[in-house]
């Protein structure tokens, strides 16, 4: 029986590391398809189109939301991301677990859409590290990191809406942490319903006297 996959949430604070763990789940792992999103940002260096993002201009996007081609879509520090529908569709069918690397706004728009999806979040241990990690990433200007640690303060209202909470101090452990949750997940009576079935439908054989 092949099973529809489970679509898990990641958000993180920028710089909580959220690109490195899921690159390492992916790596480490076969049953995970990554989403690749759509935005407006500009790439930044060694970021190829159709990789890292698919790369688009502002109406480009615009055309993508007026033919329903997103799951969600979110306005994130100046420049907008999108989750394309149709991979996320087709792997999911094909019983991969899709993981959505995405922040807080889009992520509560999934909950909406598929409320049996995976929230994980993950932040660094504390504050100052977040802080240094940003800033020693080199990829942004002070003052997008300053926006960025704001947005940070005001994401951290919204980690209740998670289901997991990951730390990521040492990254080999957060990666086992994640795959470990995800594992779990599978295991949910929820989403063991088909089984379930035939296992009712088998048993009534002793009913009958079989
Ligand atoms: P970055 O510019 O650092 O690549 O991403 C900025 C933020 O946008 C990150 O928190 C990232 O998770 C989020 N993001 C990336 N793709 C999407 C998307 O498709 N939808 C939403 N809502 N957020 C996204």
């Amino acid at each position: 029986m092949n099973h529809r996959g489970i679509l898990i949430v990641l958000s993180g604070f920028s710089g909580a590391g959220k690109g490195t763990l899921v690159k390492a789940l992916m790596d480490q792992y076969d049953n995970y398809a990554l989403s690749i999103s759509a935005t407006t940002r500009q790439p930044r260096e060694g970021e190829e189109d159709g990789k890292a993002y698919f790369f688009k201009k502002v109406e480009e996007f615009q055309q993508m939301i007026d033919e329903g081609a997103f799951i969600e879509y979110a306005k994130y520090v100046q420049n907008y991301y999108g989750t394309p529908r149709a991979y996320v569709e087709e792997m999911l069918e094909a019983g991969k677990d899709v993981i959505l690397e995405i922040e807080i706004q889009g992520a509560l728009k999934v909950k909406e859409k598929y409320p049996d999806a995976l929230f994980l979040f993950v932040t660094t241990p504390d504050a100052d590290t977040l802080k240094n990690r940003l800033t020693g990433r080199g990829t942004e200007t002070e003052e997008v990191i300053a926006s960025r640690l704001a947005r940070a303060g005001e994401e951290a209202e919204g980690i209740g809406s998670y289901d997991y909470l990951i730390i990521n101090d040492d990254l080999d452990e957060a990666v086992r942490e994640a795959h470990e949750i995800i594992q779990g997940e599978h295991f949910r009576v929820s989403r063991k319903t088909a089984f379930i079935e035939v296992m009712k439908e088998d048993l009534k054989r002793f009913s009958k006297g079989e």
